[in-house]
């Protein structure tokens, strides 16, 4: 069998939101984009998207600003640790419970 020939025998997928279902209820920690300090955020140029690059679930948007799915985003991480500017927090899920306890009452 020619090399070129395994190409047919190989099953592969490109990443995209749901492939492991709705993995936003795995989140412990919620990432954050600060815009002020995101750089196509404050320079409205289709500059740095590390973030959407580098999110393993492609849950990020490569638009301005960039956009984080929270309902497949799983929480990981991996994009505050690769935006150069850092501008993403990884902020605990029990904040925004605090947050959403407050409104009701
Ligand atoms: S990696 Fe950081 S600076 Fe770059 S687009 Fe994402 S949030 Fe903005
Ligand atoms: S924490 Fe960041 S890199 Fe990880 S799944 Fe969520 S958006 Fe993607």
């Amino acid at each position: 069998m020619k090399q070129d020939d395994f190409s047919t025998l190989i099953s592969r997928s490109d990443p995209g939101p749901g492939d492991g279902g709705r993995t936003g209820s795995w989140r412990v920690l919620r990432p954050v984009i600060d815009l002020g300090a995101c750089i196509p955020s404050k320079t409205n140029k289709r500059a740095c998207f590390n973030c959407w690059f580098y999110c393993p679930d492609g849950v990020v948007s490569k638009t301005i600003p960039p956009v984080i799915d929270y309902e497949y985003c799983k929480g990981c991480g991996i994009c505050a640790e690769e935006c150069p500017a850092g501008a993403i927090s990884m902020i605990e899920e029990a904040h925004f419970m605090e947050e959403k306890n407050d409104e009701c009452i």
